[in-house]
């Protein structure tokens, strides 16, 4: 139920505007909806989860905002959802509408045309989503932390919330939320929203979202969940079995809300909590507002993962705050956010470690541009046609950070902060693309402090392919000393035993281990294992490079490791180039394919997609 005044208030005092401007944007390929005809501002929620069946079922009631005179339709996204009858509200009643589902399109789903009889304010849609809906997972207890209960989680990003809301489903708009969630007693649901820490004994819940969101946000799980608070703003929820790890490894998160608080304004979400998922989650993080999903793949005893944290939190501002208009432009999330990521990880964890994970950064991007089509290298990618899930690898995330690197460069810290901060202030609650980007940084960075950088300049980092030559090239000094080592004692002149590997972090293990040459013999890779023990690591990131050099090297030891490490994890970063890896080699096929027939019914449909492309293409 809706309290108009409060919500009224709300978005007072938030001080967005509604719609901002759609239409001098670039129409977003990947909605069929009319948003420049009618909006809708706010929905309302009322579904059941049903664990037996895997399916949500309900109804969602839209409330409408026209844009102009005479529309006549309200064309909604929607993706393998079950339509059973649309309701539009008149004269205080509500009564049924007709509407249309148009076939199936694989990338954009089906079309849902509903006749808006005389401009109504609210239309209801009755619906069921299907046990196949590309945004939800549902585990079997098995698949959890706790083995006991199911779990079942969304992911929606980029377009997957149409595949268990029937809604206008594009970045370019934003929408408030209010929920009723029902599910039965011993689960708990738990929603990008404010959250009740307490649990239900009737397993009703309520949610709100009263800050407009786009709809690739709105998030819902629900299992085992119980809870855990951190600081004043932070708290972790979590399956029991994994409460306490999760609390100890990111008990920093306060500190780096305040770090960004401090360079970029204000934290405007009042909460900041962390959901952690099962490890089938296909990805490191998703920054759902309020409440961050977060794989346990990070947890790992020593904070050496919790760039991550950062990662989600400097959502709060670059993507969440201000969103890419269409999926485009999603450097101007990614980009951005992985330069305000690093910039934290620096307030809180120090110079060292926020270069070493540049350099880390930048060394993948360069060893990802190889093999990417030229034309994916691009900042303002083209995708029409394509499913917005291609246009994630490193370019939007590490090309975009380089970029804003090098403005920084150019015009000295203190100008480039006040110039972000601005324009997160200038965009809050809105969306903007690359073309408006691109006026923006004009009139407010480059021609006011002119001779610094040239929009020819600005121009080749956003639409040309590659990285330009004036590129930032971030090394560490802590890493030249480990590649010192490491050529002395491949040189032969020095043992392995006298390598002083005792106070590395996990940065300079990554290192070493991604620079040791691509044909070092399996008699050193042994004697590495013998002396670290690194088949054995308990760190995801160190298992994965490891192996991952080992599966390249065909060093058949690892296998027993290996066969575990892709059974038990799901996500996509950490799994994918493994499979690849292995799928070069026409002899190791069955092999895969026998982990991968253990390993698939506990993945994601994201990473089965992905991963089941990889084997048709290898035959
Ligand atoms: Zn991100």
């Amino acid at each position: 139920m809706i309290k108009p005044l409060a919500r009224l208030l709300a978005l007072i005092s938030i001080g967005f505007t509604i719609s901002a401007n759609a239409e001098k944007f670039e129409k977003d390929w990947h909605t069929y909806s009319n948003y420049t005809d009618v909006v809708s501002t706010h929905v309302v929620l009322d579904l059941d989860i049903n664990f037996e069946t895997k399916q949500l079922k309900g109804s969602i009631e839209h409330h409408l905002e026209y844009k102009h005179k005479g529309v006549q339709t309200l064309i909604l996204d929607t993706r393998d959802l079950d339509i059973h009858k649309v309701e539009a509200f008149r004269a205080g009643v509500w009564s049924d509408t007709s509407f249309k589902l148009a076939e199936r399109d694989d990338v954009k789903g089906s079309k849902l045309t509903i006749v808006l009889p005389r401009m109504t304010k609210r239309v209801k849609v009755h619906y069921n989503s299907r046990p196949e809906a590309s945004g939800l997972q549902w585990l079997s207890p098995v698949q959890t932390a706790g083995k006991k209960l199911p779990f079942m989680f969304s992911q929606s990003q980029a377009i997957h919330a149409r595949s268990w809301l029937p809604i206008q489903d594009t970045p370019a708009m934003r929408v408030s939320y209010e929920a009723k969630i029902h599910t039965a007693k011993n689960l708990r649901p738990i929603m990008s929203a404010k959250n009740d820490p307490k649990w239900n004994e009737n397993g009703d819940y309520y949610f709100e979202m009263p800050q407009p969101i786009p709809t690739y946000l709105i998030a819902i799980a629900a299992g085992n969940i119980h809870y855990k608070k951190m600081s004043k703003q932070t708290a972790i929820y979590s399956e029991p079995e994994l409460l306490d790890a999760a609390a100890a490894e990111f008990e920093d998160t306060q500190a780096m809300i305040d770090a960004t608080e401090k360079m970029y304004g204000k934290y405007r979400w009042t909460d900041y909590d962390l959901l952690i998922l099962p490890p089938s989650f296909p990805f490191g993080g998703m920054e759902n507002p309020r409440l961050s999903f977060i794989t346990p793949t990070v947890i790992a005893g020593d904070k050496s993962l919790v760039s991550l944290i950062a990662h989600e939190l400097a959502h709060s501002w670059s993507g969440n705050l201000v969103t890419n208009a269409t999926w485009r432009d999603l450097w101007l999330n990614e980009g951005f956010t992985s330069y305000v990521e690093n910039r934290i990880m620096e307030e809180v964890f120090g110079k060292d470690r926020a270069v070493m994970e540049q350099a880390l950064a930048y060394q993948g991007l360069k060893e990802e541009l190889v093999d990417l089509p030229k034309a994916d290298t691009i900042l303002h990618v083209v995708i029409e046609g394509r499913d917005p899930d291609d246009a994630f690898s490193g370019v939007p995330y590490t090309k975009g950070q380089l970029f804003l690197m090098f403005l920084e460069e150019r015009f000295g810290r203190d100008v480039f902060d006040s110039f972000l901060k601005q324009y997160f202030d200038d965009h809050a609650f809105g969306s903007i693309d690359t073309r408006s980007f691109t006026k923006y940084i004009k009139t407010n960075l480059i021609d006011k402090h002119s001779g610094k950088v040239s929009m020819a300049e600005v121009k080749e980092w956003i639409t040309e392919p590659m990285l330009p030559a004036n590129s930032p090239r971030p090394t560490s000094d802590v890493f030249t000393k480990v590649k010192t080592h490491m050529s002395s004692w491949l040189s032969n002149d020095t043992k392995l035993s006298k390598v002083p590997t005792k106070n590395w972090t996990v940065h300079e293990w990554l290192f070493f281990i991604n620079n040791l040459p691509k044909d070092i013999s399996l008699k050193r890779l042994n004697q590495l294992d013998t002396q670290f023990n690194l088949t054995q690591s308990t760190n995801n990131e160190i298992a994965h490079a490891w192996l991952l050099l080992n599966i390249k090297r065909n060093n058949p030891v690892i296998n027993t490791r290996l066969a575990d490490y892709m059974i038990t994890i799901g996500r996509r970063k950490l799994i994918v180039p493994l499979y690849k890896a292995l799928l070069e080699t026409e002899s190791k096929r069955s092999f895969t394919q026998e982990i991968y027939n253990k390993a698939r019914p506990g993945y994601h449909p994201l990473a089965q997609g992905t991963i089941d492309a990889l084997f048709v293409a290898k035959k």
